[in-house]
């Protein structure tokens, strides 16, 4: 495997009681990069994260991470090598302060158990990292109010930070702007760019043009099969690509 290579797959397959959802698949994410898995509807990217995230036991192949193979890895050791799905940890707590649920995740990756009912005095040698963190997502303003009265895409990025205290090295974001207003989209996609300056992503995304301004590598899924792979001016212009969008 060349060094630069956080993430391989190898024939990585998933079949359903004989569905195929996933065929063969040959991933190669690279260290530092903004890595898209696109494709139509049922084309296999959820079940690929699945997968990856050992949440789903694969069928056949191989997932290799920072070199170690992951491939019967139990999903609490992905995370702790340093591979990490947003919701993994997001849960927000709705009527918790936003200050608060970062707090709860800090807690939590320093291996504390979770205890709603630890002193404040402890909860609070948290606040220097939590208060950072928040900046970092732009929330610093809102560290008070409950999470439940944040709008959608601020919800979004108080996950984003959540995830952030387990300090990955690749973050893997589901549809990250999914449901999103124009100005929340350019909010979430700016933070994406800061996050990816010290770390891996891998997402899956609807929107093209935050995939065409972001992404430096696109794989493109299609019937559980890579259909492309390369930069957006290459994979927008291959003819499968778009007959697979065409025809989904
Ligand atoms: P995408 O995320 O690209 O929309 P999915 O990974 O969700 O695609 O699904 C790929 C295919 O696998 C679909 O045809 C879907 O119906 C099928 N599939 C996904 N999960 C299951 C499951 N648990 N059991 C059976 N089929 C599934």
């Amino acid at each position: 495997m060349v060094n630069d290579t956080i993430l391989e797959t190898q024939g990585l397959t998933k079949e359903f009681r004989g569905f195929v959802a996933v065929k063969g698949v040959n991933l190669r994410v690279r260290r530092g990069t903004i890595h898209a898995l696109i494709g139509p509807n049922g084309a296999g990217k959820t079940t690929c994260f699945n997968l990856l995230t050992r949440f789903l036991p694969s069928s056949r192949g191989s997932i290799s991470f920072k070199g170690q193979d992951i491939t019967r890895a139990r999903p609490a050791d992905v995370a702790r090598l340093g591979m990490v799905r947003s919701f993994q940890i997001s849960a927000t707590f709705p009527h918790l302060s936003v200050l608060e649920n970062v707090r709860v995740a800090l807690q939590r990756e320093r291996g504390a158990s979770f205890d709603f009912w630890r002193s404040e005095q402890v909860l609070s040698t948290y606040d220097a990292r939590a208060s950072e963190l928040l900046d970092a997502v732009g929330l610093g303003a809102h560290a008070h109010l409950p999470a439940v009265e944040l709008s959608y895409g601020r919800k979004r990025a108080l996950e984003i930070a959540t995830t952030l205290a387990l300090d990955p090295e690749l973050l893997l974001l589901d549809e990250p702007t999914a449901g999103m207003g124009h100005e929340d989209v350019e909010r979430i996609a700016a933070l994406i760019q800061q996050v990816a300056a010290n770390r891996t992503v891998l997402m899956v995304e609807h929107n093209l043009s935050v995939v065409a301004n972001l992404c430096h590598t696109i794989t493109v899924l299609a019937r559980g099969e890579i259909l492309a792979e390369g930069d957006y001016a290459t994979v927008s212009k291959n003819p499968d690509v778009v007959q697979a969008y065409m025809g989904a």
